[in-house]
């Protein structure tokens, strides 16, 4: 096997407009697995708006040089010590949740995505953009045969984050759900309710004119600006926009008692202006609730990738060679935002 490999790393954290080139290519060692780890011969890596908020220090990365990366698919290609989960050659897919204490409440009871040793891949640990990366064993899936490379790597993040949103909306068949912007994660969060409840109605807003398109073509009953009124009124909406002027344009549109389920790692800072916006008792009286949602479990990922594994669920992806992984970056934070960007190796 070889003894180096090609990756991309970040050393420090900018504003990708001061630096455009946040990443740098570099020849390292192939990791070697410790107890309990495997090594992953990557095959792709999705490219995520939260890489974005690592290289810009929103979630800074705990250590530099990094290599960056959280939605990962490989091959297993070796195995610590008390690593026997996979075999050689297992398809593997690895997401934001590298590690857990395994201790805690949260841990005990089926939520590490709280714990407060929660590491995260490609932030605490070494990610994807690389020929090769390690990981606990314990924290990686099996991917499914039918699911191709790359469209497993944007569910590893957008769509497991994006279906443990859908989880916590509460919602059931027959409901009306909004999705409050229409991204990577949002067209595949709508496949999976689309999936799991036949009945379910499906309300769209998103700024762009093509994401609304965009939407129709993958199902949404109805689509419109922030601003327009949905035909009835909604039992959940899930928001994956990073601003607060969603929550004040839409909690009038939720139903008494609907959830407004914030699926974005930050939000930017509130302004007076949407402050102002936001009237109790417009907004929120009538126990309507807003709710967050925080990165991902094992659980998660493990059954968006049998979803996906056993339907017609595929992202659009669009794809790069890792060599190309600043170029990707910028297309997301500058141009459009249809469907998801998948390094391939
Ligand atoms: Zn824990
Ligand atoms: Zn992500």
């Amino acid at each position: 096997m070889k003894k180096t490999m090609q990756a991309m790393v970040l050393d420090h954290c900018a504003p990708l407009t001061e630096n455009p080139n946040p990443l740098r290519s570099a020849e390292l060692p192939v990791p070697i697995p410790r107890s309990g780890e495997i090594l992953i011969e990557v095959k792709a890596c999705g490219v995520c708006r939260t890489d974005l908020d690592d290289i810009e220090a929103r979630t800074a990365p705990s250590f530099f040089p990094i290599i960056l990366g959280h939605q990962v698919v490989g091959v297993v290609r070796g195995r610590g010590e008390r690593a026997s989960r996979f075999t050689q050659g297992s398809r593997v897919g690895v997401g934001w949740i590298h590690s857990a204490c395994g201790e805690c409440e949260y841990c005990l009871s089926g939520r590490e995505n709280l714990c407060a040793r929660f590491g995260a891949t490609g932030r605490d640990a070494d990610g994807g953009y690389a020929e090769y990366a390690v990981v606990p064993e314990g924290f990686a899936a099996f991917l499914p045969d039918s699911l191709a490379d790359t469209a497993a790597a944007p569910l590893l993040c957008a769509g497991a984050v994006g279906y443990r949103a859908l989880r916590l909306s509460g919602i059931t068949d027959g409901d009306a759900l909004g999705f409050s912007g229409f991204g990577a994660s949002g067209h595949i969060v709508l496949q999976a309710a689309r999936t799991l409840f036949p009945r379910l109605r499906l309300y769209v807003f998103a700024r762009s004119p093509e994401q609304r398109r965009f939407a129709l073509s993958l199902g949404a009953d109805w689509t419109g600006s922030f601003d327009e009124t949905p035909p009835r009124p909604l039992d959940a909406v899930i928001d994956t926009t990073p601003v607060w002027e969603p929550l004040a344009r839409l909690a009038p549109r939720l139903k008494a008692g609907g959830r407004f389920v914030i699926n974005a790692i930050r939000k930017e800072s509130i302004d007076n202006e949407i402050l102002a916006m936001i009237e109790y008792e417009q907004h929120l009286w009538l126990e309507k609730e807003i709710k967050s949602v925080a990165n991902v479990t094992r659980r998660d990922i493990e059954e968006v990738l049998q979803l996906a594994g056993r339907t017609s669920l595929e992202p659009e992806v669009t794809v790069y060679p890792l060599a190309d992984a600043n170029r990707a970056l910028n297309d997301l934070k500058h141009g459009d935002q249809r469907g998801a960007k998948v390094l391939v190796l």
